[in-house]
């Protein structure tokens, strides 16, 4: 499969180059010339397929010719070893929960079959490839805990001092080994800067193999397809229309609904549920998009004001802004407004819910009628944001034992200024 640049699309590589880029591929959006048909998943309607099932189903069709099935069924063996619960809320309302993964966030699922793929893709290699992500949260901790112990690949996170969750912190600071964390005595917004000045210099460029490994990377978006497969699949013999809401920031989550729907998966309508970075709603309001500074809220993960995949999303739909309407519906919420649904899950439902799920709960109940059945998106456990459940005045999340554990282990990083020239010389010592 041959894949195009959805701003040029003369620009053609293969899923080596699309995935691992080269010096000049890193910071473009790619996307295959064909999505395969997957709308006859196996299982039966009374028998729905398992999520490895899908999962190794629509990689087979996707990957056919770039990688051997028997790899393939390797990579998806070992991404997804945990379980993807879709759990009953009301009479036509339930929440997948996507963060029963090692670092409790749904960023797992991406970063898991990612670092498989890389593996697959990066064999035989002599040359070190060094992974460079900034992080303000979640990312950081999902592509550490993937690609710890990896042969030959090395993990560098930068993450804001002070702009991490010191439970987020952790889960960055001790895997050790091949993974460094680098505390900057600046924002997150520093840090992606300089991430993104190691990307562009072109002296880094020769002397190491240096790759991104954010929610734009295509190999890091597809497996997000699988559990929107999996959630029709499953309420299939229900036989009503489904609406599907996810909590977006950058859009990566929402793109993969999307690719999903377009592989033929039997969704009628989508809730690009948001807090106030609201680009992408006010663009299905106005037809404007007008990336906004980013603004502080209580759903931190989904801070996001100039999304980087909406050119994906655009490009799903030819750039027909009445084609995405008919399929996508745009919802915003303010924070109280997070924190009163978070309230209502727990005292109406009996659900304790993070931040980030409950804008997607209000988004969707806010669209529903009875005619359909809807799911939300649950993207990361609610004992990862203890503070917000006690500022909506919900119970105290119990922590589960995998995070339980690293919380009295002494993390170790690097610290360092916002210095383009100091991170050069720390990622070149490392070579
Ligand atoms: C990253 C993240 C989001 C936003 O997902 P996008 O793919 O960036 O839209 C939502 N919730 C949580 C918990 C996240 O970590």
């Amino acid at each position: 499969m041959k894949y195009y640049n959805v701003s040029d699309k003369s620009d053609v590589v293969d899923l080596r180059d699309a995935v691992l880029g080269c010096p000049t591929t890193r910071k473009v959006l790619y996307m295959p010339f064909e999505l395969p048909d997957l709308s006859h998943l196996p299982g039966s309607i009374n028998n729905p397929p398992g999520f490895c099932e899908i999962a190794l189903a629509a990689s087979q069709a996707m990957f056919k010719g770039d990688v051997p099935e028997s790899c393939i069924e390797e990579i998806v063996n070992n991404a997804f070893t945990f379980e993807v619960p879709l759990v009953s809320i009301d009479k036509n309302i339930f929440v997948l929960e996507l963060f029963h993964g090692p670092t409790l966030a749904f960023k797992d699922f991406g970063a898991r079959f990612m670092s498989g793929l890389f593996r697959y893709l990066n064999r035989g290699e002599s040359k070190k490839l060094t992974i460079l992500v900034a992080t303000s949260g979640d990312t950081g901790g999902a592509v550490a805990d993937a690609f710890s112990g990896s042969d030959g690949i090395d993990v560098v996170i930068l993450y804001p001092s002070g702009g991490v969750s010191p439970l987020q912190e952790k889960q960055l600071t001790t895997h050790g080994g091949n993974v460094s964390a680098i505390e900057v005595s600046g924002t997150f917004d520093d840090c992606q800067s300089l991430a993104r000045q190691s990307f562009a210099d072109p002296d880094l460029g020769l002397r190491m193999r240096l790759v991104s490994a954010n929610s734009i990377n295509f190999a890091r978006l597809f497996p997000q397809s699988f559990y929107y497969m999996y959630a029709s699949s499953f309420l299939k013999s229900r036989r009503r229309p489904l609406t599907i809401s996810v909590p977006s920031g950058n859009f990566g989550n929402l793109t993969a609904g999307l690719m999903a729907y377009k592989m033929g998966t039997d969704i009628q309508k989508f809730v690009a549920a948001c807090n106030s970075n609201r680009s992408v709603v006010d663009y299905l309001e106005t037809g404007v998009f007008n990336p906004a500074p980013t603004i502080k809220t209580v759903s931190n993960a989904m801070d996001v004001g100039n999304p980087g995949n909406f050119p994906r999303m655009l490009n799903i739909f030819n750039n027909d802004l009445e084609a995405m309407k008919r399929i996508v519906h745009g919802y915003s919420c303010t924070d109280d407004e997070t924190l009163e649904a978070m309230r209502e899950l727990e005292s109406v439902h009996g659900y304790l819910s993070d931040p980030h799920g409950a804008v997607a709960y209000r988004g969707l109940k806010e669209y529903l009628d009875d005619s359909f059945d809807g799911v939300y998106l649950a993207t990361a456990h609610p004992s990862k944001f203890p503070d917000v459940l006690s500022a909506a005045g919900c119970s105290k999340p119990v922590i589960p034992g995998e995070l339980a554990a690293i919380v009295g282990k002494p993390g170790r990083s690097i610290r360092l200024p916002v210095s383009f020239n100091l991170l050069k010389e720390y990622l070149l010592s490392r070579n």
